[in-house]
């Protein structure tokens, strides 16, 4: 996908501080961040959102909570709690078209999930 920011990233075209890596997954820090700790978790294959997985992917995402389970250790959240969530189409308020799950954490995230 020629214009996809994050397969870009995934394809190293553009710069991202990476924490971690697999054959099919790849999570890197989010540019604007919205809580002390917020990082992506991407698979590397181009896939616009939850409802466009290919099994191969499904398969990749099916990994990505123990991903986000090592990453919240290593960002040392993993006692203070920390949050797992993807964003999926116009009511969510999606603006990158790459499936991607959030990884927020580092201050108390509050108890709404949605305004
Ligand atoms: P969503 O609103 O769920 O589609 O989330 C997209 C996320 O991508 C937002 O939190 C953005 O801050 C983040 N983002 C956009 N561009 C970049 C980038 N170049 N590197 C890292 N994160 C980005
Ligand atoms: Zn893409």
């Amino acid at each position: 996908m020629g214009e996809c920011l994050f397969c870009k990233i995934a394809a190293k075209e553009i710069p991202a501080a990476v924490v971690y890596e697999d054959d099919a997954l790849l999570a890197f820090k989010d540019i604007f961040p919205q809580a002390p700790v917020h990082l992506l978790i991407i698979p590397k294959a181009h896939c616009a959102g939850l409802c466009d997985m290919t099994p191969a992917i499904a398969e990749a995402a099916g990994r990505v909570p123990q991903v986000a389970v090592q990453l919240a250790r290593e960002a040392g959240v993993e006692e203070s709690g920390w949050r797992l969530l993807a964003n999926c189409g116009p009511d969510s308020g999606q603006s990158v078209f790459h499936l991607h799950f959030h990884l927020l954490g580092g201050k108390a995230l509050g108890g709404r999930l949605c305004q």
